[in-house]
C-alpha cells in the first residue's frame, strides 16, 4: 500500500533529521584522474606478465629437458647425496628464475616505482632488497624443501596430505617470525614514541578488552603482522603527516579489528587449506603428467628433484585459478575492518576523507574489472567513501555489529 502524504512528509523529515545528526556532510566520491585510470591498466599488464613468466619459466624448464639435465650436474656435484642434489637444484632454479624476472622487476620495482614517485631507493639499495629476497627464499628452500620430498619417496601415495600437515607448523613458524626476523632485514622498524598517539591507541584497544598492545612504526604500510606472541599493529612512518589525528583514530580502530578478531589466524586458516589442495592436485596432476611427458621431462617420478619445476607450475596455476576468490574474501574482511573502525571512533568524515584525499592525489576511485577480479584486496576508495557516509546505525539507536566486540564511541542514551 501507499503512504499517506502526511506519513510521507513524516518519513522525509525522520530522513533529514538523521542526515543531519551526522557531525559532517557526506564526503563526494572524487572522479579519478586519466593517469591514475593509466596507472591502474599498466600495473594490471605488468602484473599479468609477472604471472605468464611465472608460468613459462617452470614450463620452460620442463618441456626443454633444461630441468633433468640440470638435476643431473647438481647431483654429480653433491657426489648422488640425495639432500644437497635437491638443495642445489632448488638454488639453481630460483636463482635462474630469479634472473629471467629481474629485468620485469627492475622495471615494476625500480624504474616505475621512481617514475611515479613511489619509491626513492637509490639502484644499490634496491639490489640490496632484491638479493635478501632471493636470500630467504634460498634459505626457505633449502630448510624446508626436503620435507615433501622425503614423504613423496616414503609414502607416494599419501605424501600430499602429511606434506600439508608438516607444514603447518612450518607456516605458523614463518607466519610468527615474518615481522621479527624477516621483516627488520629490509625496513627499519621502532617502538612508538609519540606518547599522545599511543595513549589514544591504549584507550581504543581497552574498549575493545585489549589491555597492552604493541605498536611499531616503520615503512610505507599501516597493517596487523604477526601471529600469537609476535602479533603487533605497525603504523606507516610517515603517518602523523599524510593522516589528521581524526583519520588516524579510524585508522587505528579499523587496524584493531584485524588484531581483536585474529585475521591473522583466519589467514593461517586459509593458508593452510590452500596448501592441502595444492599438494593434493600436485600430486594428481602432477603424477598423470608424468606419466604422460616422462620422456619429454627427462625424469619418471615425482620424488625426484627435477620435478620442482613441475610442482611449482601446478602451484601456480592453481593460485591464479584460486586468486580470485581469496581476494573477494580479503575484501570482505577490509569492508568489515571499516565497518569495526566506524563503530569504534565513529569517524566517518574522517574515514571517507582518507581516501578521498587518495584519489585527489591520484589513487584511482574505483577498480577496473581486471584489477578486481585478480587483484584487489581492499574495497575500492569510492565503495569505501560510500560507505563511510552512509553507515551510521549508532544515529538511529540500532545495535552495531561489533558491539560484543567493543564499547561503543559514544553509547546511545537509553
Ligand atoms: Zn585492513
Amino acid at each position: 500500500m501507499f503512504k499517506s502524504p502526511r506519513a510521507l512528509v513524516l518519513a522525509a523529515v525522520a530522513v533529514l533529521l538523521s542526515a543531519t545528526a551526522l557531525a559532517d556532510p557526506a564526503v563526494v566520491v572524487p572522479a579519478s584522474s586519466a593517469d591514475a585510470l593509466a596507472v591502474m591498466r599498466s600495473g594490471n599488464i605488468l602484473w599479468a606478465v609477472g604471472q605468464l613468466l611465472a608460468l613459462a619459466i617452470p614450463f620452460g624448464f620442463l618441456v626443454s629437458g633444461l630441468g633433468s639435465r640440470l638435476r643431473a650436474t647438481c647431483g654429480r656435484i653433491a657426489r648422488g647425496r640425495w639432500f644437497w642434489t635437491l638443495v642445489l637444484f632448488a638454488g639453481a632454479y630460483l636463482g635462474i628464475s630469479a634472473l629471467i624476472t629481474l629485468p620485469l622487476d627492475f622495471y615494476g620495482g625500480f624504474v616505475r616505482a621512481h617514475a611515479h614517485g613511489w619509491s626513492h631507493q637509490t639502484l644499490p639499495q634496491w639490489l640490496v632488497g632484491e638479493g635478501v629476497q632471493l636470500l630467504v627464499r634460498l634459505i626457505a628452500a633449502s630448510a624446508f624443501l626436503w620435507i615433501p620430498y622425503l614423504l613423496i619417496k616414503r609414502s607416494p601415495r599419501s605424501w600430499w596430505l602429511y606434506g600439508a600437515v608438516a607444514l603447518v607448523p612450518v607456516t605458523f613458524f614463518v607466519l610468527v617470525g615474518l615481522p621479527v626476523w624477516v621483516s627488520p632485514l629490509t625496513t627499519h622498524y621502532k617502538p612508538l614514541d609519540d606518547t599522545q598517539l599511543g595513549s589514544k591507541i591504549h584507550n581504543l584497544a581497552a574498549r575493545c578488552g585489549v589491555s597492552s598492545i604493541p605498536v611499531f612504526v616503520g615503512g610505507d604500510d599501516t597493517t596487523v603482522v604477526g601471529l600469537g606472541p609476535t602479533n603487533r599493529i605497525v603504523l606507516q612512518s610517515d603517518l602523523a603527516t599524510v593522516e589528521t589525528p581524526d583519520q588516524i583514530e579510524f585508522t587505528i580502530g579499523h587496524e584493531l579489528k584485524h588484531y581483536v578478531m585474529d585475521d591473522n589466524w583466519k589467514a593461517l586458516a586459509i593458508i593452510v587449506a590452500l596448501l592441502l589442495t595444492g599438494f593434493l592436485l600436485a600430486d594428481r596432476l602432477g603424477q598423470a603428467a608424468i606419466r604422460r611427458f616422462s620422456l619429454r621431462f627427462g625424469f619418471s617420478d615425482l620424488s625426484d628433484a627435477a620435478s620442482l619445476p613441475l610442482i611449482a607450475l601446478i602451484f601456480t596455476g592453481y593460485w591464479l585459478c584460486v586468486v580470485p576468490l581469496f581476494n573477494a574474501y580479503a575484501r570482505h574482511i577490509e569492508h568489515e575492518a571499516d565497518r569495526f573502525g566506524l563503530e569504534l571512533t565513529h569517524q566517518n568524515h574522517a574515514d571517507a576523507s582518507i581516501f578521498a584525499h587518495e584519489v585527489q592525489m591520484g589513487a584511482p576511485a574505483e577498480w577496473d574489472g581486471f584489477f578486481l577480479f585478480f587483484r584487489a584486496t581492499h574495497p575500492s576508495r569510492g565503495d569505501r567513501i560510500r560507505f563511510a557516509n552512509s553507515y551510521a546505525p549508532w544515529e538511529q539507536g540500532l545495535a552495531s555489529v561489533y558491539a560484543a566486540e567493543c564499547t561503543s564511541a559514544s553509547p546511545s542514551p537509553q
